[in-house]
């Protein structure tokens, strides 16, 4: 057993529970001022005074003193696209200069190009991509990723992506949470007859996958002119029977009643939301379906956000995530996504921090493991570099995470990796 002593903490603030948080809840944050927190092996025995802590336990092996920062828990991102080959940044600056996607699509670039390559790519080009975003990751303070498949289109790409995701949370400090997500979009060989293409998911990929147990759940890009309604109710009718969880890029771009389905089908997650009507948004609230949105996509995509506050207002389980990808939103930083979501959403500090820490983990099942700090989760925390935890957003464009604690380790150390 290895022991560690975060002290010298100015405070500690964590929301509580193994469930998400709504309403009122969601900006009930509990701050412990001068608490310490004790980590044995990969778990938390104990948050509270120091000199109950010296009372009680032996001294520890290691001590990280967080010299008078502020400790959060780690940030959980729960929808990310983290595998991909090559880059579209010729692609954002077109957009810039005012080129619509459609026309960007039609010359051979948009998602297609991101297909193209990673289809190009081999197991140790893409695991080369991927291990060093993880890094850029646990660097902004996150701990736990939900990573998605989803740019291969074809069963032997959908594949790599997941082992390529498997291998990296072996390696990685950060937990990857394996997504399929072959049904992101329908590949250009299938376009003439997209039913051919359902059925290939629902009868040969998805059970592959399922058979090979690369995944934890499943997702799918439900929006018009890519899955309809019934093609998802479809493409997820034996997610049950493989063990799988279910998420859903729900009312991105219009609203198509995906929230209502999500909710329809028990799912983790509904994510997007920018389109949400208010009958999702009742349906949401009437269920343990977390509502993710991601204002970095809005943000990155200049277009409007989801409607944070009469979602919150309306009772409904809020988190955050980045949409990490090459297209639409090439962040890996929390940070970055809690700022948009008090500036742009109108969400407060404290809301956020619980929507990209407790409420993310419920987002994909892990609310009884990790997403606060008390006893018996996992050590998962950050030590910022200033005394309060409004500092995550007040102080943007930076990164404020001086320290990371993973499963127990130190592996952020003054802002440099050490794992
Ligand atoms: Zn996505």
């Amino acid at each position: 057993m290895t022991s560690l002593l975060v002290r010298g903490a100015s405070r500690v603030v964590t929301p509580s529970g193994t469930t998400a948080r709504r309403g009122e809840a969601l900006g009930e944050l509990a701050k412990y001022e001068g608490a310490v927190i004790r980590c044995e092996d990969e778990e938390i025995v104990f948050v509270g005074p120091s000199d109950e802590h010296d009372g009680k336990f032996p001294p520890p092996d290691e001590v990280l003193d967080a010299a008078g920062g502020c400790v959060l828990p780690g940030f959980v991102d729960p929808h990310t696209h983290p595998v991909w080959a090559g880059s579209r940044e010729d692609e954002f600056n077109r957009r810039l200069r005012g080129e619509s996607y459609m026309a960007i699509a039609r010359s051979g670039g948009g998602i297609n190009a991101t297909v193209r390559a990673t289809r190009a790519a081999g197991f140790d080009e893409l695991l080369g991509g991927t291990l060093p975003r993880l890094d850029t990751f646990l660097l902004h303070g996150t701990t736990t990723v939900e990573a998605k498949s989803g740019y291969g289109l074809d069963l032997a790409t959908e594949v790599r992506m997941l082992e390529v995701i498997r291998e990296t949370d072996r390696r990685h400090p950060v937990d990857l949470v394996p997504t399929c997500l072959a049904a992101h979009e329908v590949p250009p060989e299938h376009r003439d007859d997209p039913e051919r293409w359902v059925r290939l998911l629902v009868e040969t990929i998805h059970p592959e996958i399922a058979r090979l147990g690369l995944a934890e759940a499943v997702d799918v890009f439900c929006e018009e002119g890519v899955f309809d309604l019934d093609q998802t109710r479809r493409l997820l009718a034996d997610a049950g029977r493989y063990g799988w969880g279910i998420h859903l890029h729900a009312d991105e771009l219009t609203p198509l009643g995906g929230a209502e389905l999500a909710v329809e089908l028990g799912a983790l997650s509904a994510d997007h939301l920018v389109h949400v009507t208010d009958r999702g948004i009742e349906a949401l609230a009437g269920s343990d379906t977390v509502a993710v949105l991601l204002p970095g996509t809005s943000f990155f995509l200049r277009s409007s956000y989801a409607p944070a506050r009469r979602m919150i207002e309306a009772g409904c389980a809020v988190a955050l995530a980045t949409d990490c990808n090459p297209g639409s939103s090439p962040t890996e930083s929390m940070p970055m996504i809690l700022a948009l979501a008090t500036l742009a959403m109108g969400m407060t500090v404290e809301e956020a921090i619980t929507a990209a820490t407790l409420n993310t983990a419920a987002a994909i099942g892990r609310a009884d493991a990790i997403g606060s700090l008390e006893v018996g989760k996992h050590a998962d925390l950050v030590v910022l570099w200033e005394p309060t935890h409004f500092h995550v957003v007040y102080h943007y464009g930076i990164n404020p995470i001086r320290h990371v604690v993973k499963n127990g380790r130190h592996v952020v150390k003054n802002g440099r990796l050490i794992h």
